[in-house]
């Protein structure tokens, strides 16, 4: 089981000292007439729960052992820029910022390492300063966000994926064209008015060809992308046993406290990722 909401403490207290635990972050915003509020939230729960089920099984991209476990996802995020449609909940960058701390802080008193699993472009900032923040506390957590090419908001890639993984949510008589210019060109006037002034439906992109195997595809895609993170990460916890073996006297306890004592003795090679992995 990797699902941390439906496990019971001493579930967890048998494995998390090992465990990395993957936090969903998704969104309550809009996305066009055609894709549900919660499209970020069913995303990245998803791709964090495909990823911990094939971690450790040892098939290609999925070699990371160890214990995977998927918190509940947080299912609000930074959308300001949405929130002239009804329906969108935003909770704004400082908030962002502040829950994500505080959840890896609670989460890092019994986990080896936590993974947030970034499926919303306006947490982008509060992501990267949360982790900044945490990794300057000693803590070992990386944020991650699938690469995808494509349209920008609820265009073709996020209805391919949508369609694969929740076609009954999908109204396909509502599927049509937004704004289709490219975001670089969209951007002055989106942060200045919001989505609503630049694109009427909500969506920047084209959804009229998208379909569930484009979205199968996209999956598995970002999936693999995260495996191969969750690897990274796992080198990286053992990497820094192996520091903590050689630094610790013997007979104390070889696991790595928090803080910021700790981090000063672990070698930098004991990062998982790159700074610019860590801002997705
Ligand atoms: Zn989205």
């Amino acid at each position: 089981m990797t699902e941390l909401a439906l496990m019971t403490w001493m579930d967890v207290a048998t494995q998390a000292a090992d465990a990395v635990l993957l936090v969903p972050l998704g969104a309550t915003e809009q996305h066009g007439p055609h894709l549900p509020l919660g499209t970020d939230t069913t995303i990245a729960t998803a791709i964090a729960s495909r990823a911990a089920q094939q971690a450790g099984t040892g098939s290609p991209g999925a070699s990371a052992s160890g214990v995977f476990l998927v918190a509940p996802a947080l299912p609000f995020g930074s959308s300001g820029e949405h929130e002239d449609f009804p329906g969108t909940l935003s909770i704004g960058q400082e908030a962002v910022e502040l829950v994500l701390v505080e959840v890896v802080r609670s989460a890092s008193r019994h986990v080896a390492a936590v993974v947030l699993v970034s499926c919303h472009g306006g947490n982008h900032e509060p992501v990267a300063r949360a982790v900044h923040q945490l990794r300057g506390e000693g803590r070992l957590v990386t944020a991650w966000s699938p690469r995808w090419p494509g349209d920008a908001h609820a265009g073709r890639t996020e209805t391919s994926v949508l369609v694969a993984l929740d076609p009954g949510h999908v109204i396909t008589e509502h599927v049509a064209a937004g704004e289709t210019e490219p975001l670089a060109t969209l951007l002055p006037r989106l942060r200045a008015e919001g989505v609503r002034a630049v694109s009427p439906s909500g969506v920047l992109g084209d959804p009229t060809n998208a379909t569930a195997t484009e979205g199968l595809e996209l999956l598995d895609a970002a999936v693999a992308d995260l495996l191969a993170h969750l690897d990274a990460v796992r080198t990286a916890l053992l990497r820094r046993a192996g520091d903590a073996d050689r630094t610790v006297p013997t007979g104390a306890n070889p696991a790595p406290p928090s803080g910021t004592g700790a981090r000063e003795r672990r070698s930098p090679s004991g990062e998982p990722i790159s700074p610019q992995e860590a801002e997705p």
